[in-house]
């Protein structure tokens, strides 16, 4: 399974990936994770990187780039592996087509997991992780809106975009994504 999970903060593509992972033994591979835990870990990356994510704005490029790169080259995802909060930008989506073609991966499925932007400020709300003060998610969503969603535009063109509604039981939206997701 090659799956980018789409769509913005607080849609459930977390959720959605661990369910996945859970049940189609592939790895859950999450930028906004990954980063977390070298926050946690009081890293080099983490120190780089703390600021900016608490402000709600992007980690550069060049950053995500290397660290997706590396994680997806390790033995666990031999057999495929689940995109959350990657890619970001036109950069990032364009950096992984040059990785797909350098490893030769197969074509990934982009599947937008799609919510109304007033459930989603009330669900990030409700999570009470750092970076969910109303400020930043406001910025977050700002940044999806203006740097992330454009990146639809591609996976459209290549005929690899589906979308589904994600105002629903997460049940129902993990079983509309298997279904996409077949092979
Ligand atoms: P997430 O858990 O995916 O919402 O990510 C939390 C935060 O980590 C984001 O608000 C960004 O600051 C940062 N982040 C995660 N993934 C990326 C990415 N692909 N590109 C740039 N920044 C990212």
């Amino acid at each position: 399974m090659y799956l980018i999970l789409f769509g913005a903060p607080g849609v459930g593509k977390g959720t959605q990936a661990e369910k996945i992972s859970a049940e189609y033994k592939v790895p859950q591979v999450s930028t906004g994770e990954m980063l977390r835990e070298a926050i946690r870990e009081e890293s080099e990356l983490g120190k780089q990187v703390k600021d900016i994510i608490s402000r709600g704005e992007l980690v550069s490029d060049d950053v995500i780039l290397e660290l997706v790169e590396n994680r997806i080259q390790k033995p666990d995802c031999e057999n495929g592996f689940i995109l959350d909060g990657f890619p970001r930008t036109q950069t990032q989506a364009e950096g992984l087509e040059k990785i797909v073609k350098k490893l030769n991966l197969p074509p990934f499925t982009c599947v937008e997991i799609s919510v109304p932007n007033e459930t989603i400020i009330e669900r990030l709300m409700s999570r009470g992780r750092a970076d969910d003060s109303l400020e930043t998610v406001t910025k977050r969503l700002k940044v999806y809106q203006d740097q992330t969603e454009p990146v639809k535009g591609y996976y459209i063109s290549t005929n690899q975009f589906v979308s589904i509604d994600g105002n629903k039981t997460i049940d129902d939206v993990y079983n509309n994504i298997v279904n996409i997701v077949k092979y």
